[in-house]
Formats: structure tokens, C-alpha cells, sequence
């Protein structure tokens, strides 16, 4: 079952009503945690965060390692970082060290790098362990024949025929197993719980398979590798890891971790579960990402509009601002949709008080001002962030040939709109109050040109103030730099991928229109700074708010001289109620 939150809540989040990690109630796991402090049953937590290394990770990872690594931190505990890497056909070293990066990105530090194959020698024992207890055997089936065997919910299993081989059998063939003597699929090892159980993962569950492939760090060592329930908990028990935290589909597994660590006798790692973070107009699968990726529907795992940790921080979004979202969505305990407007409010929080100002003329058309002296130029001042007093200043370089964006202009407007219009006035931000006198066009009736007039006493701070319905944005041609600014929108048209229609395909829900490319006019100082993200470090990217357009980043592909901006996010949240709610 699948619950919506609902849209309104944050909307109207401000600084007032904003609740921190400090002030707000405990979540279950904190108070889980809290409790198991106060009765003494550890002293201090172990969390871990267990991805396993088959591709890149994606905000919900982010999600789980803020969790994991916020409970230590809270606690005075640590947390581990455990690949998960018991699938030796789907894992690659690539993947590891992006892992790594990511998490270091997003402000953790673990405390110990382990790898489930670190444990495969401890785990290959514990299998005998059980295999002596007489709680594993070797089974022959087929991977069908075990299928089947296995019953339905509704009607109990049927024992194997080789569920009843003697121990020194199973030691003999469990040994051979590991080394080699069988082809993949003829043999599994099983453990021997009950096949009437009315939890299916209990009616004697796989421990280990034969895959003869090499593996990403052990190479050819091993040619049977444990099942995940199987190594998780076990791995967890070796780390002593106190609270092992996954997500909501794992609870049925919640028995068989138990049963393996009773059987076992070994530290009794605890698991618990909280809902996965689904966000709304994505798709968060690896699997669907890695497709997204080889059918070239995306330019790659950082593509700005994949919800991948590199995606978003391509795209400009901010450590801080990730980690913010991760507090605000919260821990639940049933599956959620979470509004991709909450993580766009979360960064223009952050970024509203952080970013200084420029402008940049998306889409432009060329204004001249016929009364401005042909070779005049001066400098218009305001403030670098209004937000932050502390910021200082910046001159804008004007001129008789200045550049506005195109939808500022109307030939013909309705009646609410302020900005220019023939025979019209509106002020240039921070600039003079200009006069539209003239308007050309060419041969097809495109605008060429906007001939306007300024009104020299209108100047801030000079003269006196006179003021005048609209307000727009603009750059002096002469000063500005040309570059690309690419327009980022959602990457499916529907809110809720996780519940489109059986017989429809993810990717039949693309947008079209989710990049759009412009060529723009920059400010030149703005596009210094992506000068000097040509290097493609993080640390050297600016983040920049071009007035009225957005928050923008430069993005890895500028070239010195050749700026090339990211939309981070809009200033105001652009979508959010165009959201059918069902
Ligand atoms: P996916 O299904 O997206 O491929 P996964 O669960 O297979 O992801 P893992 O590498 O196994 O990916 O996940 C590592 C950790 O991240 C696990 O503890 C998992 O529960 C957690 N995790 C993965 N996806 C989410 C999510 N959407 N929300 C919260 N936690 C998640
Ligand atoms: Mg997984």
C-alpha cells in the first residue's frame, strides 16, 4: 500500500516553521536507538550502509546513508561501509569508487571499508557449522524443481528428496562444491528450516549458489558464492553491527536474519526496516537507471536530470541541500511518494541565502537606447546577495546596445503586463527607466531590434526616484559573454512511475522537453567562474542565481571562454500544483 504525502505542508515552510533534527520529535529509530542506550544493551551503536557495487548511487541510497550515518553521529556511534558484493556477474571496482565518492561527498566518513567477499572464508565455515547442526544440506534439484517445490501461500511446500542426506554427505559435497567439481545449476546448499513454514523465505531458503565467474576482488577463488540472506546478517554479526537498517520490503527476511544468527550463535545483529524514499516524476531502480544509460536516453549516470547522487550534484544541487531533504522526508514507516518539489525547496533554501547575483539573458533581443551617447559607458551597482549584507557589491557594465529577454517584450500585450511594450516604460534592474519608441523587424516579422529611449534622471540613487510598473533584467551587449545554458525539467511526464499501468513501459513516460538547450548572454564575471570549473571539481563551481531565471551552476562541459550553465532549479516551485493528487 502506497500513501501520497501531501503537497501542501511544505509549501509554506519558512524559516519559522522549519523543524530541525534538534527540535523535532524522535522518528522510531531513534527512539529504538535511545532505548536500547538507556538499557544498557550496547554501549555505543554500529550502523552500516551495505550497497552493493552494481551501479551508481541514487538519492534514495541518499536517503539510507544520511539515516545511517545521522544515527551514529547523533549517538556517538559509528558507521560502517560494507559492499554488498556477493554477485560476482553484475559488479565492477567502477562502481565501488564512485560508492565511495559519493558518500564522501555528501559529508560522511566511515568508519571501516568492508566487503562481504571479505568474509567469504568465515561465512564458508559457518555453512559447515550448520551442515554439522543438520540445519543445511546439498540439494540436486533444479533451480525449477525447487520452485515448485517451494508451494504457494496458500499450500505448503514438498521436502526435497535430498533433504534428508547424511552430514558427512552434505560436509563431502558442500567441500566439492567449493572446489569446482560441479557445473553452475547442478548443486545448491539449503537451509533446513521447514517447508511448510507460512513465510515462504523460511521453506528451506538458498545459501549458497556454483556460478563459475570471476569476481570483482577475489578473482577465481570462490566458484560458489552465499545468497544475501544468507551473508547479510552474518556479515552484519562479524562488524557487530547493532542496528542494521533497510528498507520496508525486507521484513519478511527479518526471520531468517534471526534464524541464521540463533543458529549460528554469533553477535545478534538487529534488523529494522523503514519505508524506501520513492520520489515523484522518476524512476529510482539501478536497474532502470543502467538502462536509462545504455539506451542512451540519458547522457550518462551523471546526466543533470538522473536521480543520481553525481546527477544532482552535476546539476548543481548542494550537499547540504541533499542532506536537508533527507531530515525533511523523514523515516516512515509505509511506503511513500515524496514530491520532487520538496528536494527542489530544500536547495533553493540554501542557495537563495548562498548564491550571489547576475544576470543572464536566456533568450535574447537586442534593445538600443537612440538618445544613450554612441561610445558612453558606465557601471550600475547592486548589491553581490541581498541576502547577505556581508556580500558586498557588484558594477554592471552598461551601454547604448543592451540585451533583454524576449518575452519581456510585447507588441500586443494583455492588459496585466508590466514589462515593455510599444510606447511603453519599464526600469532595467538597478538601471534607468527606458522608453520603447520603435520596433524592427525582418523580413518574416521576427523583432530584430527594440529601439528605445532612456530617461537619464532615473538612474538609482541620482536624481529623483520615479517608479514604474515592471521591472526587467537585461546585459550590456558589448560586456556580455555568449554560452549555454542548459533548461532542466522533470525526466518523466508522470508523477507516479511506481504505479503506471501493467502493460505500459517506464519509458514510454519520458519527457521530451525534460533538457533544453540555450544559447544565452551572460554576465561576464558569471561566466568566469565557470572558467574555472573547466577542471570539472566541485570545490571550484560557483553557485549562481541569474535574477528571475534561476539557480544555476556551470556545468563540466564549459570550455575557457565557452560557458556552460546548469539549471539547478527555477527561484519559485514551477510545478508542484500542476500535480494530480489520486
Ligand atoms: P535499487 O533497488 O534501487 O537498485 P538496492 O536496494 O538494490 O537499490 P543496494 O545497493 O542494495 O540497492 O542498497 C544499499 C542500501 O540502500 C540498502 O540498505 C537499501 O535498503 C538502501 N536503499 C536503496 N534504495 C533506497 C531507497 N529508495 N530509499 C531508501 N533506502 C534505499
Ligand atoms: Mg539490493
Amino acid at each position: 500500500m502506497t500513501i501520497f504525502v501531501p503537497l501542501i505542508p511544505f509549501r509554506h515552510m519558512n524559516a519559522e516553521n522549519t523543524n530541525t533534527a534538534q527540535d523535532r520529535s524522535l522518528n522510531f529509530l531513534e527512539e529504538i536507538i535511545q532505548a536500547d542506550l538507556a538499557a544498557g544493551k550496547y554501549q555505543s551503536i554500529i550502523t552500516r550502509f551495505p550497497p552493493e557495487p552494481n551501479g551508481y548511487l541514487h538519492i534514495g541510497h541518499a536517503k539510507s546513508i544520511c539515516l545511517n550515518f545521522g544515527l551514529a553521529i547523533k549517538y556517538g556511534g559509528k558507521t560502517n561501509l560494507r559492499f554488498d558484493d556477493t554477485n560476482p556477474t553484475k559488479e565492477e571496482t567502477e562502481y565501488v569508487d564512485s560508492i565511495k565518492e559519493d558518500i564522501l561527498w555528501l559529508g560522511f566518513s566511515w568508519a571501516g571499508e568492508f566487503y562481504a567477499s571479505d568474509y567469504f572464508e568465515q561465512l564458508y565455515e559457518w555453512a559447515h557449522k550448520l551442515i554439522k547442526k543438520g540445519l543445511a544440506y546439498v540439494d540436486d534439484q533444479s533451480q525449477e524443481e525447487i520452485r515448485l517445490g517451494r508451494g504457494t501461500v496458500t499450500t505448503p511446500g514438498k521436502d526435497s528428496p535430498w533433504r534428508d542426506r547424511s552430514i558427512e554427505e552434505n560436509t563431502d559435497l558442500f567441500t566439492r562444491m567449493r572446489n569446482g567439481e560441479f557445473p553452475e545449476g547442478s548443486k545448491v546448499l539449503r537451509a533446513r528450516i521447514d517447508m511448510s513454514h507460512p513465510n515462504m523465505l523460511m521453506r528451506d531458503p538458498l545459501m549458497y549458489r556454483i556460478i563459475h565467474a570471476d569476481h570483482h576482488r577475489t578473482g577465481n577463488a570462490w566458484c560458489i558464492y552465499p545468497m544475501y540472506d544468507y551473508a547479510h546478517g552474518q556479515c552484519d554479526s562479524i562488524e557487530t553491527i547493532t542496528h542494521s537498517i533497510c528498507t520496508l520490503e525486507f521484513d519478511v527476511h527479518r526471520p531468517l536474519y534471526d534464524w541464521f544468527i540463533e543458529k549460528l550463535e554469533i553477535f545478534p545483529s538487529h534488523q529494522f526496516e523503514f519505508a524506501r524514499l520513492n520520489i515523484t516524476h522518476t524512476v529510482m531502480s539501478k536497474r532502470k537507471l543502467l538502462e536509462l544509460v545504455r539506451d542512451g536516453l540519458v547522457t550518462g549516470w551523471d546526466d543533470p536530470r538522473m536521480p543520481t547522487i553525481c546527477g544532482l550534484r552535476r546539476r548543481g544541487y548542494t550537499p547540504s541541500g541533499i542532506r536537508l531533504f533527507a531530515e525533511k522526508v523523514g523515516v516512515a514507516k509505509r511506503d511513500n511518494v515524496i514530491d520532487l518539489s520538496l528536494m527542489e525547496w530544500c536547495i533553493r533554501e540554501e542557495l537563495n541565502k548562498t548564491s550571489p547575483r547576475y544576470m543572464a539573458v536566456l533568450n535574447p533581443v537586442k534593445v538600443i537606447l537612440t538618445n544613450y551617447p554612441e561610445h558612453e559607458e558606465e557601471f550600475m551597482t547592486a548589491p553581490l546577495n541581498p541576502e547577505d549584507p556581508g556580500a558586498g557589491e557588484r558594477q554592471i557594465p552598461f551601454s547604448r546596445e543592451i540585451y533583454i529577454e524576449r518575452d519581456d517584450f510585447m507588441e500586443d500585450p494583455p492588459k496585466k503586463f508590466f514589462r515593455l511594450r510599444p510606447g511603453g516604460e519599464v526600469r532595467l534592474k538597478y538601471g534607468y527607466i527606458i522608453r520603447c519608441e520603435k520596433v524592427i523587424k525582418d523580413s518574416s516579422g521576427r523583432i530584430t531590434e527594440i529601439q528605445c529611449t532612456y530617461d537619464p534622471d532615473s538612474k538609482p540613487g541620482s536624481g529623483t526616484w520615479r517608479s514604474v510598473k515592471g521591472t526587467i533584467h537585461w546585459l550590456s551587449g558589448k560586456h556580455a559573454v555568449a554560452g549555454e545554458v542548459r533548461l532542466f525539467d522533470r525526466l518523466f511526464t508522470e508523477p507516479y512511475m511506481g504505479s503506471i499501468p501493467e502493460d505500459k513501459d517506464y519509458k514510454d513516460y519520458l519527457n521530451p522537453d525534460s533538457m533544453k538547450v540555450v544559447h544565452a548572454l551572460i554576465d561576464a564575471q558569471a561566466a568566469e567562474s565557470a572558467n574555472r570549473a573547466v577542471t570539472g571539481k566541485d570545490r571550484t563551481r560557483t553557485r549562481i542565481q541569474f535574477e528571475r531565471s534561476g539557480y544555476f551552476v556551470p556545468d563540466y562541459d564549459s570550455e575557457p571562454g565557452r560557458p556552460v550553465f546548469n539549471r539547478i532549479c527555477t527561484l519559485k516551485d514551477s510545478f508542484s500544483k500542476t500535480l494530480n493528487q489520486p
